[in-house]
């Protein structure tokens, strides 16, 4: 759990970033911005939810009446004594922003940042009230915070991992040909809340010539024997993303059937450039050099086309957000910083593979959150 202190810091950190930078307020709508700041994990609804943090001055939390009480109830609401504002059915809910925001959000060329995932009907909402002000996306303030995770964070992305690492242990432990792929994800999503997830947000099972494709959604195609699978899961564990591949091989019990030299050629490769980029995370290294260390060595052995993706994105409230771990990004990784490294191959209309895991940058070097064998699964299945 995060310690309900640790808000009040995040609110006064995120009000401090925004007074240092001459921006007139921070207005978070519904989502992980939010979640962050206030403990409130509110439903992304049409009518406005909205965190109100002037440069100066005291915060607000302007809700729907009838969702008022849930506003007033979260941890960081409470513990950093927010005032809720709420709003009837037929206020206009926009138009009480204007008296929130504070006297830098009303002057003529003010800069007012909104949380990057809110609504366009929120925006253009914000734009009818604060027609002075330049908007721009609140990233800029929290990225600086969220990338960091503190240990009660980390504390919680390990449980996920090991969650999500059991699950996988589970699937290959269990009966897969024969089955198409869209029961197989079926099951891991069972699996996933079972487990303490939450929400199994996603449930990746890409059989032959579907290992491929990294993105593949799940079909009906039938599992056969003599063919490797990408188990590509996750969810969310009190708030917190999993997001762990592993490449399974199904011999169906006939070791007639087992990988292709061809295909272990190839997940050596890969397992070794998934390794070398593990192994380059430390505070200071940049996080295309973490993207470099998988590339160099996959290209060097002939596979530089085929891995499509960058090889990694920061994980926490969200499954996919700062930092991103791609040619291009010279920022450099500081402790706390946690991401996926999660390099992969993929033969087009022939078959692929991917290793993931979540990596947090510790103080002299990664701390891999999840656990399961990194090596090709070979499964009777
Ligand atoms: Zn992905
Ligand atoms: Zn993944
Ligand atoms: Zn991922």
């Amino acid at each position: 759990m995060i310690a309900s202190e640790r808000y009040a810091e995040r609110l006064d950190r995120a009000q401090a970033l925004t007074a240092e930078r001459g921006i007139g307020a921070l207005l978070i709508g519904v989502g992980a911005d939010l979640r962050y700041i206030t403990g409130y994990a509110a439903m992304p609804l049409e009518r406005l939810t909205m965190l109100v943090v002037p440069a100066a001055g005291a915060p607000t939390l302007v809700a729907p009446r009838l969702e008022a009480m849930a506003a007033v109830g979260a941890p960081g609401v409470r513990a950093a004594g927010i005032e809720v504002v709420p709003w009837d059915e037929t206020d206009d809910a926009h138009a009480l922003l204007r008296g929130l925001a504070g006297p830098g959000a009303t002057k003529a060329g003010a800069r007012i940042l909104v949380s990057d995932r809110l609504w366009a009907m929120h925006v253009l909402g914000i734009q009818r009230v604060l027609p002075e002000a330049r908007l721009g996306l609140a990233t800029e303030i929290l990225r600086v915070l969220r990338m960091v995770k503190d240990p009660d964070e980390v504390q919680l992305l390990r449980l996920a991992a090991h969650a999500a690492d059991r699950v996988v242990g589970q699937i290959a432990a269990g009966r897969l040909v024969g089955r198409t792929e869209a029961e197989v994800s079926r099951e891991v999503k069972d699996r996933l809340i079972a487990e303490g997830h939450e929400h199994a947000e996603f449930a990746i099972v890409a059989a032959g010539p579907n290992s491929a494709s990294p993105h593949h959604d799940a079909t009906d195609r039938e599992i056969r024997a003599g063919e490797p699978i990408v188990l590509d899961i996750g969810g969310s564990l009190v708030g917190y993303g999993s997001d762990t591949t592993r490449t399974l091989w199904v011999t169906g019990g006939d070791p007639a059937v087992g990988p292709t030299d061809e295909f272990r050629a190839m997940f050596d490769v890969l397992q070794d450039a998934q390794a070398l980029a593990t192994a380059a995370v430390r505070p200071g290294a940049s996080c295309e050099s973490i993207d470099r260390a998988a590339r160099d060595r996959i290209t060097a052995a002939g596979y530089g086309p085929q891995f499509l993706h960058r090889v990694g994105h920061g994980i926490g409230l969200e499954a996919h957000e700062e930092p991103y771990l791609v040619a291009g990004n010279a920022e450099p990784l500081v402790a706390g910083v946690a991401f996926s490294v999660e390099p992969g191959i993929y033969l087009e209309g022939r078959f692929g593979a991917r290793i993931e895991d979540i990596v947090v940058c510790g103080p002299d070097g990664p701390d891999v959150l999840n656990q399961s064998d990194r090596g090709l699964w070979i499964v009777d299945g």
